[in-house]
Formats: structure tokens, C-alpha cells, sequence
């Protein structure tokens, strides 16, 4: 049982500012995911947690206690990473063991019990006496995370573990960490990785970072839903939510959105505190539907389908927008290259984003 709490953590490797003042509560037991594009710091910060690296400045607490000195083997923690970094001349059980050894403390009963526990959660029991280069890649993965499990950490981090299995393995070892999870209920899990299905399927609470700084918190349908800017919007959710710039205009009290037959869809601000000079307005593929032309938010030409088989992605070129609208639409659904398409969604999907990228609130 260990919460964790981040204060001000900011880390530079010289004149870099490589994490920025980042604030975090991660309560005892939960599962958190940092998700971001490549090189906004993601490994850094759980770096930072392991004790692997240093903080520049801030402080990072583990149940309350500073542990900014603390060497990673003093912080009761287990690493997981991308790479399985299994020793090549031990044995599966050997490998899981060894962490337990080397901790000391441990009759060879115990060790053993838990060696074959961690084994048998993992599916890996079978394997036991084999070495790791006579294990798939998604096993050897296995007995990396069996390895962590063994030495009972209370704070498991994970970097990017999933990253070099091929997507079916990739798609089965995510439920098992998911499993695991579960069984694990009392021990706090962090986890990194680029991916945001993986960020969705795993959390109960994502951070989305960029460049360094924490862009927001939150459960995966918090961020899906009511994410509180323009590069949320468009990480979470594939494909990302279509942005159109300089659609929408306002007069500070509400938006005004355009339509091709119908007077302007006027959209009343809640708080009209933010830079409403340039609106952009925001809706996801999947929220946008075949209309008639009468009422339709959009009309365009569909320039390009994909075919998905559960769904079909309809591009839809539009006059006023620069970037091709798309669609996400059902794949039964009589469409054809060059003809010409409306759309719409329900008010409640809009979202508007103000010059600043942040997110507006309409009274819905
Ligand atoms: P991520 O895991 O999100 O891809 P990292 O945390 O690995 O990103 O890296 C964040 C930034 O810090 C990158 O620009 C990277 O080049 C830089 N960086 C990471 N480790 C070091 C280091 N030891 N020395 C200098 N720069 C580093
Ligand atoms: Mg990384």
C-alpha cells in the first residue's frame, strides 16, 4: 500500500528542461498511465519515481515520506521494461528468483512459493526450466513481469512493456497486466507508454504529457469527454477529433457555426473569460452522422474512403476548411468517392477551443 506524491518535480540534463513543474497524487492501489508523444518525458518522470534519476528540484513522496535520497532498492519498488533484460544463461525460474535472492531475507521455501505463484498468474509455469531464448518474445515479456511480481514490490512501473511484442501478443499481454492489476489490487502501478488504446484499456487515471508539462488528469472517459484543451482532444481518440479552424466565429456570448442550408448554429458560452477571438471547433469521426441537406452542420465532397469492415472512414473535403473532415460511418452505409456528403452531430459532441487551444464551455 503506497501513494505517491510529486511537488513541483522539474528535471534538466544541463540547460534542458526535460520535466516542468510537474504535480501529481496517485493514490495506494491505483493504476496510472502517462501517455504522450515521443520525448515528452514520460520514461524520465518514472525514472524519477524509481530513483534511477535525480530530481532537479521538487519533491517526490511516497506515503508522505520525502524520498528524494532514497536509492531505487530503498524504495520498494519493481521496473518493468520495454526491453526484457533477462539474464540469457538462467533459467525462467532462475531469472524470477534471483531478484528475491539478491534482496536476501528469503528462505528458499518461500522464494520458491512465490516464484511458482508469480508463474502461474503469468502462464509461464510450464516453462520454468527453460531459458530465455527458448521463449516467444511475448514470454519472455511474461517472465520479466513475473520477475517484478516476485519481489512483492509496492509501487510496480511499467515503460513501454508491450512496445516489441507483435499487436496480437501486444493486445493479450494488456489484458494480463490489466489481470494482474486485479490480483495485484493493493499495489499502485504506473505506467508509460505512447500508445492511447493502451492508455484507455489500462488506467484508472491517465496523465497526458507534453513536452515536459502535464496537460491534463483524468479518468480515460474524463479525457475523452471533457478534455480541457486542443492537444487532449486530439491524443485521445482515433481517428483524433477533427479540428476546424476559423469555422466558428463569436461575439463573445455565444459561437456562431455556419450551416450550408440553414442559418448559423448559435451555441450560447457558459464562461466567455477565455481568448475568443479565433474559435475552433472540435467533433470527433465517430460523432458525426449522415444528415440531410435541410439541416446538416457540413457539406463536402468525399475525397477518400477506408473501408474497414465495422466501420468506413469517409474523408470529406469542405469548402470553407482547408483539412479533409472525417468520418467515421457504418460500413453498410452507400457511399462513393466524389459524391457529395452532409453530416452532423448532436450539439452536446461539439467542443469549442478558444485561440488558445483551451477548451470553452457551452451552456449545452
Ligand atoms: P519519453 O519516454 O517520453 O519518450 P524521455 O523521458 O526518454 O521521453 O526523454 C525526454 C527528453 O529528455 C528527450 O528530449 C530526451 O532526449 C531527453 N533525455 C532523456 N534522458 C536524457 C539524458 N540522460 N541526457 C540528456 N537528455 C536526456
Ligand atoms: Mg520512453
Amino acid at each position: 500500500m503506497t501513494s505517491l506524491k510529486l511537488e513541483n518535480v522539474c528535471k534538466s540534463f544541463g540547460a534542458v528542461d526535460v520535466l516542468r513543474n510537474v504535480n501529481l497524487d496517485i493514490k495506494s492501489g491505483e493504476f496510472v498511465v502517462f501517455v504522450g508523444p515521443s520525448g515528452c518525458g514520460k520514461s524520465t518522470l518514472l525514472r524519477i519515481i524509481s530513483g534511477l534519476e535525480d530530481i532537479t528540484s521538487g519533491t517526490l513522496s511516497f506515503e508522505d515520506e520525502v524520498v528524494n535520497k532514497l536509492t531505487p532498492s530503498q524504495r520498494g519498488i519493481a521496473m518493468v521494461f520495454q526491453s526484457y533484460a533477462l539474464y540469457p544463461h538462467m533459467t525462467v525460474y532462475d531469472n524470477m528468483a534471483f531478484g528475491m535472492k539478491l534482496q536476501g531475507g528469503q528462505g528458499k521455501a518461500e522464494i520458491d512459493k512465490r516464484v511458482r505463484e508469480a508463474a502461474a498468474i503469468l502462464q509461464v509455469d510450464q516453462y520454468l526450466d527453460r531459458l530465455p531464448k527458448q521463449l516467444s518474445g511475448g514470454q519472455r515479456q511474461r517472465v520479466a513481469i513475473g520477475r517484478a511480481i516476485v519481489r512483492d514490490p509496492s509501487v510496480f512501473l511499467f515503460d513501454e512493456p508491450l512496445s516489441n511484442l507483435d499487436a496480437a501478443l501486444r493486445v493479450q499481454t494488456r489484458i494480463e497486466i490489466a489481470r494482474l492489476h486485479e490480483t495485484m489490487a493493493d499495489t499502485t502501478m504506473i505506467y508509460v507508454t505512447h500508445d492511447q488504446v493502451e492508455a484507455m484499456t489500462l488506467a484508472d487515471r491517465i496523465v497526458v504529457l507534453r513536452d515536459g508539462v502535464v496537460e491534463q488528469v483524468g479518468s480515460p472517459m474524463e479525457l475523452y469527454h471533457r478534455p480541457t484543451n486542443l492537444f487532449v482532444a486530439q491524443f485521445i481518440g482515433s481517428p483524433a477529433m477533427n479540428i476546424l479552424d476559423g469555422v466558428a466565429s463569436s461575439n463573445g456570448a455565444s459561437v456562431m457555426i455556419p450551416r450550408p442550408s440553414s442559418d448559423p448554429l448559435a451555441l450560447d458560452l457558459k464562461d466567455s473569460s477565455g481568448r475568443l477571438d479565433k474559435v475552433q471547433l472540435g467533433v470527433r469521426p465517430e460523432d458525426l452522422v449522415v444528415a440531410d441537406g435541410q439541416t446538416s452542420l457540413f457539406e463536402g465532397t468525399i475525397s477518400y474512403l477506408e473501408q474497414l469492415g465495422e466501420v468506413q472512414h469517409a474523408y470529406v473535403d469542405l469548402a470553407a476548411h482547408s483539412k479533409p473532415l472525417i468520418a467515421k460511418l457504418p460500413s453498410d452505409a452507400q457511399l462513393s468517392r466524389g459524391e457529395t456528403i452532409h453530416l452532423t452531430a448532436a450539439t452536446d459532441n461539439l467542443k469549442l477551443f478558444d485561440a488558445d487551444g483551451k477548451a470553452v464551455a457551452f451552456a449545452a
